[in-house]
């Protein structure tokens, strides 16, 4: 093993799960639930991705 390698790695601090279309993304963000009634994971945060942060009105909990 050589430090050589290029293997992709994606970034830890940027890919996670998004919990909107339950998928892994490399641009999630955390996101604080508003409350939604039988939202997904309400009162939990939550990773979502770019696209469904502006389909669901979602804000990164950094942007708040
Ligand atoms: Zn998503």
């Amino acid at each position: 093993m050589t430090s050589n390698t290029s293997s992709p790695q994606p970034e830890p601090s940027s890919f996670a799960w998004c919990s909107w279309h339950n998928g892994y993304s490399g641009d999630a963000r955390l996101v604080a639930m508003i409350e939604q009634g039988s939202g997904v994971g309400a009162g939990s945060n939550l990773f979502a991705c770019g696209p469904c942060r502006k389909a669901n009105g979602l804000v990164p909990v950094a942007d708040q």
